[in-house]
C-alpha cells in the first residue's frame, strides 16, 4: 500500500501522461474508490462500450475492470490502442463458458438463437448471435421470435430472464455464475431489513433467485444507479458488488447505503490499483489485441441485438 503523498503524485502523473498521450480512462462501477476517482468516464460494460462507440476519439484507451470488458472496448473501437494495466484481472463468470460449450448446443439444438451475456469472452461472443447486457437482457429475449433461447453464461441470469418473459431458456454451461453474487444470502437480508425497517433492498440480476424474491427493485448497476437517484427513501441495502456504494454514496449524499453482505468483493476488480494504471500509461501495457475476424462477427451479433430491439447501433449514427 502507498502513501497518500505517493498517491497524490501518481494522480498527478496520471494525469499528465493522459493528456501527453491523448488518452482516456474508462472505469467499471466496481473498481476501487482511488480509480473511480481518476476515471474520464465511469459505467457498466455496456455504457462504457456505448461511450468507446460514440464519444471517445482518444489515441489510448485505458481500461479498468476485467478481461472481458476490456476485449469488448477492443471490439468496438478498432482505432484506438485498447491497454489492461493487469490482464490476470478476469472474470471467473466469463471463464466459465468455452467456445465447446457453444459449438455443442448449436449442434444440439440447430435452430435456436443464442443469446450471450456480455461477461464472456470475445471468441464465445463471436459464435453467438445476440450479445446482451444485465439491464437489457430481458427486452432482447422477448424480442426475439422464438419461444426458446439458449443462453449462457449466467444461469441465474438466464432463470430471471426466463421467469419475465415466460419464454424456455436453456443456460449453457447448466451451472455458470458470478461468484461475487452468489454470496448474498436470504436470511442476512431478512434480518438486515429487520434492522432497517424503512430500508429498500435492490439486487443484481445475477443474484440467485432466493435473493431475487427479496428485492424492491431488480436492476443492472446502471439501471440500479437511475432507481436510487429517484426513489424517496433514506436506507438502501445494496445487492451487488462493493464498490458500486462509493458512487452510490457519491452521488447521493443524503441516503445511506448498506451492503448486503460485506463478502460482496470482487477481487479481480480490485486488482487495478492506481500504480498499475500509471505503469500502463508510462510503458504503454497491456495491449487488448482482438483478431479481425472476431472483432467482426462480435460486432455483428451487438447490431443483431440493437435491431432486435427496434434502434439502430449508437456507431451508425456518428
Ligand atoms: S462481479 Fe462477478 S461477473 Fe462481475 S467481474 Fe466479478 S466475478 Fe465477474
Amino acid at each position: 500500500m502507498f502513501g497518500d503523498h505517493i498517491v497524490d503524485n501518481l494522480i498527478q502523473e496520471i494525469k499528465k501522461l493522459k493528456k501527453e498521450l491523448d488518452a482516456v480512462i474508462l472505469v467499471h462501477n466496481y473498481q476501487l474508490p482511488s480509480i473511480q476517482d481518476v476515471a474520464d468516464y465511469i459505467g457498466d460494460s455496456l455504457e462504457l462500450s456505448i461511450k468507446v462507440a460514440v464519444e471517445v476519439n482518444a489515441k489510448y484507451i485505458v481500461f479498468c475492470g476485467v478481461d472481458f470488458m476490456a476485449e469488448q472496448v477492443a471490439v468496438i473501437n478498432r482505432n484506438a490502442i485498447v491497454l489492461h494495466p493487469d490482464p490476470s484481472a478476469q472474470c471467473p463468470m466469463a471463464n466459465m463458458i468455452t467456445l465447446e460449450d457453444v459449438r455443442r448446443a448449436r449442434k444440439q439444438y440447430p435452430n435456436t438463437p443464442i443469446v450471450m451475456y456480455v461477461n464472456s469472452p470475445a471468441i464465445v461472443k463471436a459464435e453467438s448471435d445476440y450479445i446482451v447486457t444485465s439491464a437489457n437482457a430481458v427486452n432482447v429475449v422477448k424480442a426475439i421470435d422464438s419461444d426458446v433461447i439458449i443462453f449462457g453464461p449466467d444461469r441465474h441470469l438466464a432463470e430471471y430472464v426466463a421467469e419475465v418473459t415466460g419464454k424456455t431458456v436453456i443456460p449453457i454451461p447448466p451451472n455458470g455464475h458470478c461468484p461475487v453474487h452468489v454470496k448474498f444470502n436470504p436470511f442476512e437480508i431478512t434480518n438486515l431489513k429487520t434492522l432497517y425497517r424503512d430500508s429498500i433492498f435492490i439486487a443484481h440480476p445475477e443474484c440467485t433467485a432466493d435473493v431475487k424474491k427479496q428485492a424492491d427493485f431488480i436492476g443492472s448497476t446502471s439501471q440500479m444507479i437511475k432507481f436510487v437517484r429517484n426513489c424517496q427513501c433514506k436506507h438502501v441495502l445494496v445487492g451487488t458488488e462493493i464498490g458500486l456504494i462509493y458512487r452510490l454514496a457519491r452521488e447521493n449524499p443524503d441516503k445511506v447505503f448498506i451492503p448486503a453482505s460485506t463478502s460482496a468483493i470482487c477481487l479481480d476488480m480490485k486488482k487495478i490499483t492506481i500504480e498499475k494504471v500509471y505503469r500502463s500509461l508510462k510503458d504503454k501495457v497491456y495491449r487488448v489485441e482482438v483478431p479481425e475476424e472476431i472483432a467482426r462477427r462480435v460486432v455483428k451479433a451487438i447490431e443483431n441485438t440493437y435491431r432486435v430491439l427496434g434502434v439502430e447501433p449508437p456507431w451508425s449514427k456518428k
